[in-house]
């Protein structure tokens, strides 16, 4: 066997240690004679793995007590939906900041629900920086303020929140479990899985126990109402078992890395040395604000754009496997998660400096 390392943005790689684990459970999870696959998800054994999951979560996280863990289905598009159909109930709009292709698709589907009040927006930047948070067009009687704090696309993240009462609503689908975060600053957060958490499926969804009233609207499917959810500890149907299982075994991980702290401190290191490497050539270039640089997506271009499919091709075989920007927009970019380790960025910035000798 042999691995390589996999910038993808996702699904995306996952710890190894966590794949080993899954695969000496596979057939036979402790001493059961059945995989987690096969075992319905009422069965006591599953209940032990959602109630681990739910809790180690919660540690690594800090959640607070009013907060409750709702796992929803569908990614974290089908969020995009779900989320004005359960919290607008009772409002005429909501507000939403617009910092690139994520939140871009976030209000698109919002508008079918609500009038969507754009708070701040990018757009004319070409979504190289981040609104300015003391001057953005907030309506207070909103139903919640959205946002989208990690571009996976673009490449841009930013930590701080504006000043609001709304309710914060925000997608870290791509930055969960990356650097700390103070979650009694959100009303909900939600994030698909398959970037730091584990297999595509299931999308985790943190949310202040006094919205859940919200979903009390007769049109909104049983299935996605958070209310329903909540109430049947995410189970008013078939949850994607094997999924949450996976979720799990990160988690278990992430603890043993010495949870989000330890983590963060190693993102952060991988992302300084992958930019300063960027600055630091002719040959390469990021063309976000570097206070809003992203720490999980890197993008970056060649100089010369004909060389591209050369570095692409070249890079595969130097086992850096997926390395091409998104289809939108092209060039490159390398996805650091968590589970990426500090070698794989190394080996990547040897590569390219390696590349642009032999060709810059
Ligand atoms: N939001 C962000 C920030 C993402 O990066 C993605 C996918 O990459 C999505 C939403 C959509 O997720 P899904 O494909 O699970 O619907």
């Amino acid at each position: 066997m042999s691995r390589v390392y996999n910038f993808c943005s996702g699904p995306a790689a996952l710890p190894e240690a966590v794949l080993e684990k899954a695969q000496a459970e596979l057939l036979d999870w402790h001493g059961k004679g059945v995989s987690v696959m096969e075992m319905s998800h009422r069965s006591e054994e599953f209940m032990s793995i959602l109630a681990s999951t739910k809790a180690r979560l919660t540690r690594l996280l800090n959640i607070p007590d009013n907060y409750e863990i709702v796992f929803a289905q569908g990614g974290a598009s089908a969020l995009f939906a779900q989320i004005p159909a359960n919290l607008t109930n009772g409002f005429d709009s909501a507000c939403y900041l617009d910092t690139g292709a994520w939140s871009t698709k976030a209000i698109k589907e919002a508008k079918k629900y609500t009038n969507v009040v754009l708070a701040g927006s990018t757009k004319d930047v070409s979504y190289t920086s981040v609104p300015d948070f003391s001057s953005l067009n907030l309506d207070e009687k909103a139903a919640y303020l959205h946002l989208t704090p990690n571009e996976t696309i673009g490449g841009l993240e930013f930590a701080d929140l504006p000043e609001t009462n709304l309710p914060i609503v925000a997608d870290l689908s791509s930055t969960i479990l990356s650097r700390e975060i103070d979650v009694s600053k959100y009303g909900l957060i939600y994030a698909g899985a398959q970037k730091n958490v584990g297999p595509a499926g299931v999308v985790i969804n943190i949310i202040r126990k006094d919205l859940l009233a919200r979903s009390n609207n007769d049109a909104l499917p049983s299935v996605w109402s958070f209310e329903n959810l909540a109430k049947n500890d995410s189970m008013i149907n078939t949850p994607p078992t094997f999924a949450i299982y996976l979720a799990d075994l990160v988690f278990e991980w992430l603890e043993t890395q010495g949870g989000v702290t330890a983590m963060e401190k190693v993102n952060v290191e991988k992302a300084e040395m992958l930019y300063s490497a960027i600055d630091n050539s002719g040959f390469y270039s990021n063309p976000i604000d570097v206070r809003y640089r992203s720490r999980m997506n890197v993008p970056f271009v060649l100089a010369d754009e004909s060389l591209e499919k050369t570095f692409l091709k070249e890079s595969e075989e130097a086992g850096l496997r997926t390395l091409a920007g998104h289809r939108s927009v092209g060039g490159m970019r390398a996805s650091i998660y968590n589970a990426m380790p500090i070698e794989g960025v190394k080996a990547l910035i040897d590569f390219m400096q390696a590349f642009e000798k032999r060709y810059g």
